[in-house]
């Protein structure tokens, strides 16, 4: 179980990067992207998103 991003609704906001415990998520161009090796798939950063912008696979 890793967490996606939906480019589309991304605004960069960076509330998941400050909430993440792995340190799984970085800005790239000004959008979220996950480090599939490092999530573990936990969800916090789901509830955070303002967008809605992050689900678990
Ligand atoms: S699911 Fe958990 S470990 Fe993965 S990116 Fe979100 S907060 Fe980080
Ligand atoms: S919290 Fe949501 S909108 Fe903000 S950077 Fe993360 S994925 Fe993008």
């Amino acid at each position: 179980m890793t967490a996606k991003i939906d480019k589309e609704l991304c605004t960069g906001c960076s509330a998941c990067i400050d909430i993440c415990p792995m340190d799984a998520i970085s800005l790239l161009d000004g959008i979220a992207q996950i480090n599939e090796e490092e999530c573990a798939g936990c969800g916090v950063c789901v509830d955070e998103c303002p967008t809605g912008a992050i689900r678990i696979e």
